[in-house]
């Protein structure tokens, strides 16, 4: 089968991430399609002719991809898209059906398959909508394409109908038996950052899949938890290091630090083996203790990307975030006094909040002084706790997924309005980049570990940008 796999282009100039639990447009960064170049990298074990366009990373348009679609004349396309840029991104469809009346599509996002009956409704030219693991659901699919009744794991077509195979625990994949993804159907890495364009090459790359966490407002929560073996991970390091020369890799995990001894081995091996890459990962306070970050420091983290949410107790316990303050508290300390910069995302808009939390926060923010945040409006993505709670409060009557953005609130709460939310977060990024200890703080970090000091002078060039030019829209 000749398979084209696609990463549509940027939404409104603006870079679309579209991995996972993370489909969101974002200003200032630009990921590769890992998930994509992953299921490359499986096709083609199985002998299949692929081709792969990541419009999105090398800023190509759609008449791009159409000029390609003619020329190569695929089978079947591969494409992935997000709640915000829907339309856009499944107008492919058509484009391809065009090209071929006789092309199978089949589209990805895992934001919307609670919502998969909507979402083949509203592409008629969608033919297939997976909604177990890629991994596992995609190979069978395209080994099955004339007749996909015993495939699960997935949403489709049959003359007029729409028939659902739901996903069982067979389709799980076994991360480790898989191929390393497909890096080579990118001409370079050059157009991929994170946060900040720095001038090192980056990738991201995935060691476990899942959360079984269950914070009620994440698309993941209560997921299989899927580990890679240190031994698997270190394949894949020592793969890119030598053949890209990658200097710094963000760990795209939901929650990198599930298994602490898993990640010693993976850190112990890094060492031991001098690999000389830097990194990030995303996880939770209480998956971090000293011993962790001192190895993970040792090992190359320069930085994590903590959850915490909220500085008020009781908006973290309504959210099931199964974290106290104060191991917040501790973990940034921590982290900091070890060298190793620290991200933390908050939102605004959990059940519970008011205009005291918002103000809770906010002095927890100046009391720890993170390295970076994340200010977020909570987004009632469906299915989540969270939906059904503003839906039961009648705070949510009619949702339009195209709406889902985490810059601007569509729930409030029962003491607070959409625009209040707006409000509190535009106001805790200002009491924030506006509070000299902050920039203190961090310039004693820069004087610490000054191989940081370039990307911070990026940093402050960006949050500059995006407060005053962007208001922070489509970006953190
Ligand atoms: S810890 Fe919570 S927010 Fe983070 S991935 Fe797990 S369920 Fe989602």
């Amino acid at each position: 089968m000749k398979i084209m796999l696609v990463n549509p282009p940027r939404f409104q100039k603006l870079p679309v991430i579209r991995e996972e639990r993370c489909e969101i447009t974002e200003r200032y960064s630009v990921l590769e399609p890992y998930s994509l170049l992953q299921l490359a990298a499986i096709l083609r074990e199985n002998n299949h002719d692929i081709s792969l366009i990541d419009a999105n990373g090398f800023d190509l348009n759609f008449e791009h991809i159409q000029k390609r679609l003619s020329k190569i004349k695929p089978d079947i396309l591969i494409f992935r898209f997000t709640p915000t840029t829907f339309d856009y991104d499944t107008s492919i469809c058509k484009m391809a059906k065009k090209a071929n009346p006789h092309i199978k599509t089949i589209g990805l996002c895992w934001t919307l398959t609670k919502v998969m009956e909507d979402v083949m409704n509203s592409v008629p030219k969608l033919d297939f909508y997976i909604t177990g693991d890629y991994e596992t659901v995609v190979p069978t699919l395209v080994e099955n394409i004339h007749d996909a009744s015993t495939v699960e794991g997935i949403v489709w077509r049959s003359g007029n109908d729409i028939r659902i195979n739901p996903a069982t625990r067979d389709t799980i994949a076994n991360l480790d038996e898989l191929p390393i993804p497909a890096y080579d159907l990118l001409d370079s890495l050059d157009p991929y950052f994170i946060n900040t364009p720095t001038d090192e090459t980056f990738t991201i790359m995935y060691t476990s899949r899942g959360c079984p966490y269950r914070c009620i407002y994440c698309t993941v929560a209560g997921t299989p938890w899927k580990p890679r073996s240190a031994e698997s991970v270190m394949k894949e390091l020592r793969y890119l290091k030598k053949n890209y020369d990658v200097k710094l890799i963000s760990f795209f995990d939901e929650t990198f630090t599930i298994d602490k001894q898993r990640i010693m081995d993976i850190c112990q091996s890094m060492t031991e083996e001098k690999l000389n890459i830097k990194w990030y990962c995303n996880t939770r306070a209480n998956l971090l203790d000293e011993e962790l970050i001192v190895a993970m420091r040792k090992a190359g983290c320069r930085g994590m990307s903590i959850g915490v949410e909220s500085g008020s107790q009781e908006i973290l316990d309504k959210a099931s975030k199964r974290i106290t303050v104060d191991e917040a508290r501790t973990v940034i300390k921590l982290a900091k006094q070890n060298g190793i910069k620290v991200l933390c995302s908050f939102i605004f808009g959990l059940p519970g909040e008011s205009w005291d939390t918002v103000e809770e926060t906010i002095q927890f923010v100046k009391d720890t002084l993170p390295t970076g945040v994340q200010f977020n409006v909570a987004v009632p993505y469906p299915g989540t706790e969270f939906y059904r709670w503003a839906i039961e409060k009648g705070l949510l009557e009619e949702m339009d997924w195209r709406q889902l953005y985490q810059h601007e609130s569509i729930v409030g709460t029962e003491d607070m309005t959409p625009e209040d939310l707006d409000k509190a977060r535009y106001m805790a990024y200002k009491a924030l980049y506006t509070y000299p200890i902050w920039y203190l703080e961090n310039v004693k970090h820069v004087m610490k570990n000054p191989d940081d000091f370039s990307m911070a002078v990026k940093y402050s060039i960006k949050i500059i940008n995006n407060f005053l030019l962007h208001r922070m829209e489509h970006s953190h």
